[in-house]
This record gives structure tokens, sequence and C-alpha cells, in this order.
């Protein structure tokens, strides 16, 4: 079998960490598999970057964070190959660009576009494991990107599915998938299945688990995804294609996202073509607007409400700066987050929604916003009630059953 294991930022949070993976790796290699392993920087290491460059600017260029982040998954490869070598595990590391991984010109959340597979192909002949530093890959200026925050996923799937791997395996700190996240409610139980559509939006919700572009590519290519734990032997979560009689779940987990900021524009001019131009001008500086709300106007002037990444509060007041003239006042809240219910089973039962609200009023907790789809139902609410809100939903649909 052809096996791509990635081990994440906890697996590989020390060296008798990573000399755990190297075990794992060499007993997976013994056991006559071809192996391809993805890692992550050190846990804690991205964000001790991040934190680095903010000492020197708010709004660092984006291609130079990208030349800074991607050396933290660089040091676990070469780490993690030595190791293996020293163990008589024939080994090489590889950045992105020498893994055949191409990127489009995105900085700090690139697409991956292609993989060139020939180099790992030829070293999985001459029988070494490959351990490729994920996270980043090459644009065409030949310039380093990265892949967004958890990109390491994404590098996996797109490798297992370039070589058509037997296996994609994703190792964390959990030993799968459970309805929410173990460490708010740890009465949540592990899933042995989940679609690719409701892992897709658990991801993009908050539920980090796994990365939502690796889950999106998974689906596209087929990949099956298995989510296991470095630290343990047990079964995991197998997310795949979704399977007759799925609809009958109604609600199969919750999420809740702290990187959110909501942004309220004041006595905005209401004319035609204002919003399009305030969310071309966010758009063009790649920040990810979600939630908008626009009031009625009265006398010429509306209110708008949005969220975005908490992570890119201060690029987007830099450029909404640029409409004073069209925009009497700005608010910007970082006090808020997102929790969110989500189902397949949604699409055929009424009164989910419902019931996600009725539950957050009971409690006192006030919804600022509320998005809906076929399969989930988000909300805004307050910072500090985000993990009692997922408590309390988690009970309400009665997802410990
Ligand atoms: P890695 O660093 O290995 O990529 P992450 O920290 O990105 O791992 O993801 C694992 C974490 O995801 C767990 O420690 C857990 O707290 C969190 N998590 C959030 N939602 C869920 C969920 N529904 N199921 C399992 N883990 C979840
Ligand atoms: N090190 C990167 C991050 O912390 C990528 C990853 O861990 O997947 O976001
Ligand atoms: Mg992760």
């Amino acid at each position: 079998m052809l096996i791509v294991q990635k081990y994440g930022g906890t697996s590989v949070g020390g060296l008798d960490r990573i000399a755990n993976v190297a075990e794992r790796v060499a007993r997976a290699k013994k056991e006559g598999n071809d192996l391809v392993v993805v890692v992550s920087a050190m846990s804690g290491e991205t964000n001790k970057l991040i934190e680095y460059a903010s000492y020197f600017s708010k709004t660092p260029s984006r291609r130079e964070m990208d030349m800074l982040l991607s050396s933290g998954e660089r040091v676990t490869a070469a780490l993690l190959a030595i190791a293996l070598e020293e163990m008589g595990v024939p080994a090489i590391a590889m950045t992105g660009r020498q893994a055949g991984i191409r990127t489009d010109a995105s900085h700090t959340f690139a697409r991956i576009e292609e993989i060139d597979p020939a180099a790992i192909q030829d070293e999985i002949k001459n029988g070494k494991v490959i351990v490729v530093a994920g996270f980043q890959g090459i644009n065409e200026h030949g310039q380093v990107t990265t892949l967004g925050r958890g990109g390491s996923d994404l590098s996996a799937v797109a490798v297992a599915g370039a070589l058509h791997a037997d296996a994609c395996e994703i190792y964390s700190d959990v030993d799968g998938v459970y309805t929410t996240d173990p460490r708010i409610e740890p009465k949540a139980k592990k899933m042995d299945f989940i679609s690719y559509d409701e892992m897709l939006e658990l991801a993009s919700l908050g539920a980090k688990v796994l990365q939502s572009r690796s889950v999106e590519l998974a689906k596209k290519l087929g990949v099956k995804i298995v989510a296991k734990s470095s630290f343990s032997e047990a079964e995991g979560t197998i997310i795949a294609k979704e399977q007759e009689g799925m609809e009958e779940v109604l609600v199969s987990g919750i999420a809740l996202d702290k990187n959110q900021a909501r942004v309220t524009l004041r006595k905005v001019v209401d004319r035609p073509g204002i919003a399009a131009e305030i969310f071309t001008v966010l758009a063009n500086e790649q920040i990810n607007v979600d939630m908008i709300i626009q009031n009625a106007s009265s006398d010429g002037m509306t209110n708008m409400g949005f969220t975005i990444p908490q992570s890119e509060l201060e690029r987007a007041k830099k450029v909404i700066g640029g409409f004073n003239k069209d925009i009497g006042g700005m608010d910007f809240d970082e006090n808020v987050c997102k929790v969110s219910v989500v189902g397949v089973g949604m699409r055929s039962h009424s009164g989910v929604a419902a019931l996600a609200f009725s539950t957050l009023a009971k409690n006192n907790i006030n919804i600022e916003m509320i998005s809906t789809s076929e399969i989930k139902v988000s909300m805004i609410i307050n910072e500090k009630y985000g993990e009692l809100a997922v408590r309390t939903l988690h009970d309400a649909y009665q997802l410990d059953k």
C-alpha cells in the first residue's frame, strides 16, 4: 500500500514526540508500505512567528509572512527525516517546492493548482520515506506560498490525490471527529463516519480538527480521509462520500469559531454600487467576508453589518478607512463568536433552527446575527457565551445519546 500520513503540530510538538512519530512511521514501513509523511510545524511555532512579525508591523506584507511561516514546517520535516535515518529507515525531507506543490499567487492562503509528483515518486522507487514540509508550495513566479492556517491537512490530501494513495491518514491529538470539540463538551461522541459535506461545514465553521479546504479537495478528488490520534491506536473517523440512510441523522455536530469579528458601518450613503465598492476592496485585500446584513434605508442612509476573521481586522480597518466620505461611522467588535449547528438531515426536517434559537433564548444568550444554508444554522453571539452555547445546543439535540 501507498500511505500518506499527516502529523499535526501537537504530534510533532517536541523532540520526544517527533521520535514517537518516527516509530509509528518506521512500523508502517516495516509492514511493507510505501510512505509519504506530511508534517506541520511544532505546535505554537506558527503563532510565535506571527507574533514576531507583529512586533514590527500590524499589516506585514503577505509575501514576507510566507517566507517566515513556511520555515516552521521545514524544521520538523528535516528533524523527522534525521530521526528516521538514525533508526535505519531511509528518508528524505522535502519543502513544498521540492515536492512539486504548485499554487496560485495568493500569499498566506494560496490554493494548490497542481502537483508534479515526479520527485516524490523517484524517491519512493529508491525505497525512501518522503517527509514533506506541509502548509506550503511555490507559485508560478517561484515565490514561496502558504496554504492558510491548518494548511498541512491540505498538503496531505493534495499529495494523496496526486499519488493515488491507498490511504490518507491525518493524525492529531484527538482520535477522530466528534459531535463537537471534546475540549468544550466532554460528553461529545466520536463519529465512525462523516460525509464530506457535513465535515466541510463543520470545518469551515470552526471545527479545526480538519482544515476546510482539505475536505473540499478530498471531496473533489475522492480522497478518503481517516482522522486519527498519534497518541493512541484507536480506530478514528472516516470522512468520505455520503452513504444511504444518512438523512436520518438530523444534526451531526456543533461548531464554534472564535476567530470572528463584527464590523458595523453606520450611515452609509445608500446609492447603487456602494456595497459593490466596499466589498470589492475587501475582496481585493483577500479578506473573507461572511454574514452580511443591510438594513432598509431611511433618509438615503443605511447601516451595514458583516463578519470577518478576527485576524483580518487590522487590514479591514485600513481599507474601509478609505470610504470615510460615504460612511458616517464604524464599529468593530472582536468579542463575538459564531456557533453553528450542522446536519444533512436538516434538508428534510423542519424546526431545527427554531430549536437552536429557543435553546439560546432559554439561556439568555442574545443572537446578534443569523445565517442558514441547507445543512447548517449559524449564529453570531457574544464570545463569552460561546462555550456555554455549544454545550446547551449539544444537549438540546441530544448529541450525547
Ligand atoms: P493539528 O495541530 O494536529 O492539526 P488541530 O489542533 O488543528 O490539530 O485539531 C485538533 C483539535 O481540534 C482537537 O484538539 C480539538 O480540540 C479540536 N476540535 C474542534 N472541533 C472538533 C471536533 N468536532 N472533533 C474533534 N476535534 C475537534
Ligand atoms: N503550522 C500551520 C498552522 O499552524 C499549518 C498546520 O499546522 O497545518 O496553521
Ligand atoms: Mg490542524
